[in-house]
């Protein structure tokens, strides 16, 4: 039967493949992050000049409407002009009229400038839609074959739930509490590797990978023969001897 500690290696291990495999399927790829920081700006860039096109027309609609409205005033104005009998009548409708006529004038340049923006809009809206066909045809390509990717990486962690539920069954109890409380505190990882330090001198010394505090030369011992569950004087962690360190097969010469 293996060891508590091997078996907590293997949990953690399963664990963080998990966490990766759940990540990748709410995500997008890794491969397919450069095309699509690429793709969402243009497709930002498109968006603002639509948004700007249908803006400035809307502008010019406004305008023209109040251009109507105004002339309309302006007409009754000049019918009412035949109908004023004083002196004060006529001094005010005269006016109204010259009101009714700057504001047509100031309309009709908005309308003008709102035109130039929406044509404006429209001519770099029809330059980047033609670059863009390229662009989101590559894009649908890699989309659809996310699309093929995903039902094995779903199949993946599935697998992966179910290893990580019989690693839990065969791990005592008071570690495992143990190991989800390590594991929360330090974002997901419960383990440190203890790693040699590298001297040129001395006695071989070893320090936690997590946190670089020293390991005791016992701990490493322990750890190595009988499987000991050890946490790291700093952070807490639970130690352990990755099979490539192994000091018996690393030991120095001289
Ligand atoms: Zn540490």
């Amino acid at each position: 039967m293996a060891r508590p500690l091997e078996t907590i290696i293997e949990l953690q291990e399963a664990l963080d493949l998990l966490e990766t495999a759940e990540r990748q399927l709410e995500d997008i790829p890794d491969w397919m992050r450069e095309l699509d920081a690429e793709y969402q700006e243009r497709k930002s860039q498109i968006d603002a000049l639509e948004q700007e096109a249908e803006d400035a027309t809307a502008a010019r609609r406004a305008a023209e409407a109040g251009i109507s409205d105004a002339q309309e005033k302006l007409k009754r104005y000049q019918k009412q002009i035949n109908e004023v009998t004083t002196q004060r009548e006529y001094g005010a409708l005269l006016q109204e009229i010259d009101t009714a006529k700057t504001q047509v004038a100031s309309l009709e340049e908005q309308a003008l400038s709102s035109m130039e923006r929406a044509d404006a809009a429209n001519t770099a809206l029809a330059e980047q839609r033609e670059g863009f066909g390229d662009l989101d045809q590559r894009y649908q390509a890699e989309l659809a074959k996310w699309e093929k990717e995903k039902p094995g990486i779903a199949e993946e962690a599935r697998k992966l739930s179910e290893r990580v539920e019989v690693l839990r069954e065969h791990v005592p109890r008071g570690l495992l509490s143990q190991f989800q409380r390590i594991r929360k505190r330090n974002g997901g990882q419960a383990l440190a590797a203890i790693r040699r330090i590298d001297r040129h001198r001395g006695p071989a010394m070893w320090h936690c990978a997590a946190c670089n505090y020293n390991v005791r030369p016992q701990v490493l011992v322990d750890i190595q023969d009988r499987g000991a569950l050890i946490q790291c004087d700093s952070c807490k962690r639970i130690l352990f001897v990755e099979t490539e360190e192994e000091p018996a097969t690393t030991a120095a010469q001289g």
